[in-house]
């Protein structure tokens, strides 16, 4: 008997019926997606003016879709939509948005706090863990509780400061045995810093690791050397971001004896895909809770069916990816999903486009430094020490057009304000 399972099934089955099955596998059954999507327009509609008024015109004045052929009608929701929900929210999540000016607020009721929670313990069920297991998450120290602590109080934030504990020190401290691993940006430019990281990480000897895709190739890259830590009993690394090379996966087999479950999540969407050990470059995606199309210039629109207090329908995610439906070795068909990278953030080679996640296909196996490209400014960014010898090399690598991208010495990386490192800004 797993009583710390058992506590927070019971929990949550108070909050949210259906919990324990949603929390027993990804994507599990939800119901009449058709009459829970309209029900959600409504709520939109009712409390967006602009975009109720789109809509009317999209449907002929209908109140909503009678069956998902029409959804592309629909018009798509912006950010600047988003912000126009008010009203009391349990949770706000703010998030960044990685390339993206401004940030977004996504509000939660409580039932939806929940079902994000659920659909938490379905992805790390899927990654073969279990409650209690112990767990090591990689986190820049921009993220660090005591760090914002001051700042959301002095903001009046206190049900967030108390919220955000709770969620930290209790639930995953105590009863998930997780246990946060904090690093900060030196890890993309100094191999020691990484390899203090990778000690600090395998010290925990954690059956599953969490890290976004920078922090893990960094990790990577400092075993590379001979003489590094040795990560006993690990078993699964789930990544969180939209742009993880297929490279970075097989390097992680190879290294730390573990698969690599790549996830689709965002504050705004919750758990939308997830990789499985035989998906390769592709994610399953979750068609009970999210629906994802693919929108204009290759970007993803999502939807998610889970937030009924400020529903977002179609949302631009400002993310690069392909849909199809696919079958998977592992036996599941349905609607997969290939994750590029932010749909700004890319660069034009000679070999042609080439957003996030291929770049890092092409520069992670090599022992190039970490750089960045800054394509609005123009500019080759590394790390201090490297000089023009690196820099022909990553051009070279990538196959630059020539003459551009030159390097900007003595300047820094450019490291996101929740610490993510980019390699195309
Ligand atoms: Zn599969």
């Amino acid at each position: 008997m797993n009583f710390r399972r058992a506590l927070v099934a019971a929990a949550g089955e108070l909050v949210l019926p259906g919990f324990k099955n949603r929390a027993a596998a990804f994507g599990a059954p939800a119901g009449d997606r058709l009459a829970r999507f309209n029900f959600l327009l409504a709520r939109a509609r009712a409390a967006l003016p602009a975009y109720d008024a789109a809509c009317a015109a999209a449907l002929g004045g209908r109140a909503g879709l009678s069956s998902f052929e029409e959804l592309p009608r629909l018009p798509a929701m912006s950010r600047e939509d988003a912000a126009g929900y008010t009203g009391g929210a349990l949770a706000r999540l703010e998030s960044g948005g990685t390339g993206c000016a401004g940030r977004v607020e996504t509000r939660l009721d409580l039932e939806a706090v929940v079902a994000r929670y659920a659909g938490l313990l379905a992805v790390l069920k899927s990654a073969g863990w279990d409650m209690g297991d112990k767990v090591a998450a990689l986190h820049p120290v921009e993220y660090g509780y005591f760090n914002n602590l001051q700042g959301m109080l002095s903001a009046g934030q206190f049900g967030k400061a108390v919220f955000e504990f709770f969620q930290q020190y209790a639930l995953y401290r105590l009863v998930h045995n997780r246990k946060n691993v904090y690093y900060d940006h030196r890890i993309f430019s100094e191999p020691g810093a990484a390899r203090r990281l990778a000690s600090a990480a395998a010290a925990e000897r954690p059956r599953l690791l969490i890290s976004r895709p920078d922090a893990l190739m960094a990790l990577l890259r400092s075993l590379r050397s001979p003489g590094g830590p040795v990560f006993r009993g690990l078993k699964a690394v789930l990544t969180v971001g939209t742009a993880l090379g297929e490279t970075v996966r097989r390097e992680a087999r190879e290294r730390l004896g573990a698969e690599v479950f790549n996830m689709y999540a965002s504050t705004e969407l919750g758990y939308a895909a997830l990789s499985c050990p035989a998906s390769g470059e592709w994610l399953h995606s979750d068609e009970e809770r999210h629906l994802l199309e693919e929108g204009p210039g290759g970007s993803l629109l999502a939807t998610d069916l889970d937030n009924k207090l400020a529903p977002l329908l179609r949302y631009q995610t400002g993310d690069a990816g392909e849909l199809a439906r696919r079958s998977c070795a592992c036996g599941r068909a349905g609607l997969q999903v290939r994750l590029k990278g932010r749909v700004k953030n890319f660069i034009e080679t000679a070999s042609g486009r080439l957003y996030e996640s291929e770049l890092i296909d092409k520069a992670f196996p090599s022992d190039l430094p970490f750089f960045q490209l800054d394509t609005a400014a123009g500019g080759l960014l590394l790390p201090p020490g490297a000089g023009e010898r690196e820099a022909a090399r990553v051009r070279e690598a990538l196959a630059l057009p020539v003459g551009g991208y030159g390097l900007r010495a003595g300047e820094s990386f450019k490291i996101s304000s929740s610490g993510k490192f980019c390699h195309i800004l």
